[in-house]
């Protein structure tokens, strides 16, 4: 049989986390003809970009590692952000995949011909595939507020994905605005360290308690000496998280009202001053928004040089930020920890179909997809995080081994010779939305908050079940959901 198969020839897209993902379990499976496109001249997507101070993962590191490549090394519970680039870098470089990355090197447009995917990255020349993968992220592009005169700010300005290191800031009154797991944990890192740091609020989080602990020489020691144990706590740490939140933002169940009374006694406890509480209490129930998970960020608050602004921005000037009030508050450096645009998934590249229908013409009323991972009318097209992606408090890195895992089954029905071609019907793809809209109001996201999840059609663009029924949905693929060719 395996004489028989055909040579593929893959293509995938983007070599942050999923794109790596992608490109082991190609390699796992045997497919070593594979090009891995990659816009920036380095692996590591959001690790990459993402160098603001106080950056770690906020799910527990040990359970952020991708099943297939342990890693006994991790400092902490929640390890720094420089420490997961490095773990990708090592896992590009370890498994051989960095020869097939072709950094520097934008897919501007897809299109699918006569069975085959041709890609375009400008150079003049397309060079055609057999199946394309598309990793190309979801928090990704940095998204800028809508400030009147942002732009004449005097000082140093930047997004926190593009963190300016030149500008020192102990001696600095910095501006922050957004108070997302970014904001949250850049006040952590600078609150009390730099000359004064005002947050600006729009909106207050819950925050669940989660120390950052360290772990000891001895303890990576040990897991380094039997990896049973690092699999131990990968496996209980995704039970854990799994369980909690996995469960808590998807049904009402007491992990919901566990998660709730503790992030409202962490801020009871936490906070002693009852008008800055005050401040810092949501008008909301926690996991609406994504759940910040965090040890530091209420000390850091109230250290001193630290202050909380809820009155509404109305405009930046040269000198600083004028709040609702009319204060104007004067800054040296202004962040704009303000989030990504979240559904702008593959684009602005542009996909192209059958009988030239485009990616942006199917999502003309908001991003769907058929299990998040495929789109009718666009075969041998397999996303990583696409639209409905269980994307809240989970490891993404499982969420993407389980969607590589998928097109993995697809690429081998292809390779067998069974079909030639295939794309989810359009009527499988409805009901599957329909379905997951259904499921909807068990969720917290519909719970009465604004929130980066929530689509144009004002529903989350989340997955609303477990994050185990997203692992059985993939691991079983249905055909007959499909429109299959074969030759
Ligand atoms: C600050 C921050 C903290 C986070 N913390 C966590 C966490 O603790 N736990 C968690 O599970 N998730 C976290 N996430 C989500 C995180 O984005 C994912 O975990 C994961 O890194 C996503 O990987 P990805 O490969 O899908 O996308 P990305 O990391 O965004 O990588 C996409 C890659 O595709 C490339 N690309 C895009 N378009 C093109 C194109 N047209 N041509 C060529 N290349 C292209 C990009 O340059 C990039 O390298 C965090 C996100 C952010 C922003």
């Amino acid at each position: 049989m395996t004489a028989q198969r055909r040579q593929l020839q893959i293509a995938v897209i983007g070599a942050g986390m999923s794109g790596l993902c992608m490109a082991a379990k190609l390699q796992d499976a045997g497919i070593e003809n594979y090009t891995v496109f990659e816009q920036a001249d380095d692996v590591g997507g959001t690790w990459r970009d993402n160098t603001y101070p106080g950056l770690t993962c906020d799910v527990p590191s040990r359970y952020y590692t991708y099943s297939f490549r342990p890693n006994p090394e991790w400092s902490r519970l929640l390890s720094p952000g420089p420490e997961i680039q490095a773990y990708f870098r090592r896992v590009a470089e370890d498994l051989g995949i960095r020869p097939h990355i072709r950094f520097g090197t934008e897919v501007r447009a897809a299109r699918f011909v006569d069975g085959r995917w041709f890609i375009d990255t400008g150079s003049g020349e397309e060079e055609s595939f057999d199946v394309l993968i598309t990793a190309t992220g979801v928090l990704r592009l940095p998204r800028y507020p809508d400030i009147p005169g942002l732009e004449t700010f005097a000082g140093p300005m930047f997004h926190s994905a593009r963190w300016d290191h030149s500008v020192s800031l102990p001696d600095k009154r910095i501006g922050l605005i957004g108070t997302g797991s970014t904001g949250v944990q850049i006040t952590a890192e600078l609150g009390g360290k730099v000359r004064a740091l005002k947050v600006f609020q729009r909106t207050a989080q819950w925050i669940f308690p989660t120390p950052n602990l360290r772990y000891s020489p001895l303890t990576r020691a040990a897991l380094r000496r039997w990896p049973k144990l690092n699999e131990v706590g990968y496996r209980g740490w995704g039970f854990y998280i799994r369980q909690l939140l996995g469960r808590a933002t998807v049904q009402p169940c007491w992990q919901r009202r566990l998660v709730q009374t503790a992030c409202r006694w962490n801020l009871r406890l936490s906070v002693r001053d009852a008008e800055l509480r005050r401040k810092l209490t949501p008008n909301y129930q926690a996991m609406c928004k994504r759940q910040v998970l965090a040890g530091h960020f209420y000390p850091a608050v109230q250290r001193p040089g630290v202050e909380v602004i809820t009155d509404a921005i109305e405009a930046v000037e040269p000198r600083g930020v004028v709040t609702a009030d009319g204060t104007l508050h004067e800054l040296d450096v202004l962040v704009l920890a303000t989030g990504f645009d979240a559904r702008a998934y593959v684009r602005p590249m542009q996909i192209i179909g059958e009988n030239g229908l485009t990616l942006e013409e199917a999502w003309a009323d908001g991003p769907t997809a058929y299990r998040s991972v495929a789109v009718p009318g666009f075969p041998n097209l397999f996303m990583l995080m696409g639209p409905h992606s269980p994307i809240g408090n989970q490891s993404l890195i499982t969420i993407a081994e389980d969607q590589a895992d998928y097109a993995i089954w697809w690429i081998n029905q292809i390779r067998d010779g069974r079909i030639t071609a295939a794309a989810p019907t359009e009527a499988a793809t409805k009901d599957y939305n329909e379905q997951m809209k259904a499921a909807m109001p068990q969720t917290i996201w519909v719970t009465g908050c604004s929130s980066w999840y929530i689509g144009r059609d004002g529903l989350p663009e989340l997955f609303p079940w477990t994050p185990e029924r997203h692992r059985e949905l993939l691991r079983n693929p249905e055909p007959a959901h499909f429109d299959v060719r074969s030759a």
